[in-house]
């Protein structure tokens, strides 16, 4: 499967759900931010005041594995978490830093010619768009007015 996102495994139902990672992952499903494992950890904190950022990560790490959550490789110093699961790219604004969602319809369809070209057996593919987002576009040419 292209487009970074693993199938859900079968196996998913067998997992038994503990209220920390039902916590976790409904507070990642309630952002669009794609957090790092240590801002979710601020966030599940305020329900769960005992809760450690092991924990965090260790959940993090099952949530991956069960196809419930992406864990997403990008560009950026840290990893971030993603649990918008239908398929989707990715912009990053070179300003702010934020990591929005790019719908499959916003990109044209991509060529992969890696096999015949250099033998290259394509399994998945990572897509980043870095650029300036709507929001620090408007700050820019609002201080380009004032100047
Ligand atoms: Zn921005
Ligand atoms: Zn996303």
């Amino acid at each position: 499967l292209l487009l970074g996102f693993k199938l859900k495994d079968e196996n998913t139902k067998r997992w038994h759900m503990t209220r920390q990672r039902e916590v976790i992952l409904k507070v990642l499903k309630g952002l669009t931010s794609h957090p790092t494992a240590d801002e979710l950890f601020q966030l599940v904190r305020r329900e769960l005041p005992h809760i450690s950022l092991g924990t965090v990560y260790r959940n993090l790490d099952v949530l991956c594995e069960q196809g419930l959550v992406a864990r997403l490789e990008l560009g950026g110093a840290q990893r971030r978490y993603d649990a918008g699961m239908a398929p989707h790219h990715h912009a990053r604004c070179v300003r702010c830093n934020r990591l929005t969602d790019v719908p499959l319809d916003a990109i044209s369809v991509l060529n992969f010619n890696v096999d015949e070209v250099m033998g290259f057996r394509l399994q998945d593919y990572r897509l980043e768009l870095l650029g300036v987002c709507a929001d620090c576009r408007r700050d820019e040419q609002a201080q380009a007015v004032r100047q």
